[in-house]
């Protein structure tokens, strides 16, 4: 069994346990968040299902991207506008983000939960979460400039 597979599988199995009734349209959308590395937005997702699912609109596939927010199997990536990114929620891990094209590439980086610890202890802070973000070029856009 596929990594992808397992993770469909827990996925499924929250849903389950927390009484969401999963529909063929959500487990797409799952699906589909789970196989792309990419972050989609809700219209990405739609674009992508549109095909199979004729009936569905954007705001159907943000509707239940919401619902799988709300039981936490999904993390929403705003950005101060309105393309809020997907991403289906697996590990702890940070974001770097091209600043020309928008894509946005998880990588794994431990530690910085001693950054949450020392943030409590000088202000006094229940500390939720942090939120960090590498900005940059990516591969493809470096070689477009350089050519
Ligand atoms: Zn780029
Ligand atoms: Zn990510």
């Amino acid at each position: 069994m596929t990594v992808e597979h397992n993770h469909l599988k827990e996925a499924l199995e929250t849903l389950k346990e927390t009484r969401v009734r999963i529909t063929p349209q959500r487990h797409a959308i799952l699906e589909y968040l789970i196989n792309s590395m990419s972050h989609p937005t809700a219209d990405d997702i739609y674009k992508a299902l549109e095909g199979k699912f004729p009936n569905m609109s954007v705001a159907t596939v943000y509707n239940n991207l919401r619902v799988f927010r709300e039981v936490g199997l999904v993390k929403e990536l705003t950005y101060g506008d309105s393309s809020s990114r997907f991403d289906f929620v697996t590990t702890q891990h940070y974001h770097v983000i091209c600043e020309s094209c928008g894509k946005i590439v998880d990588f794994h980086y431990p530690g910085l939960d001693e950054v949450e610890q020392l943030a409590s202890s000088v202000t006094g802070f229940k500390i939720s979460h942090h939120r960090m973000e590498i900005y940059g070029s990516c591969p493809d856009c470096t070689m477009k400039e350089v050519h």
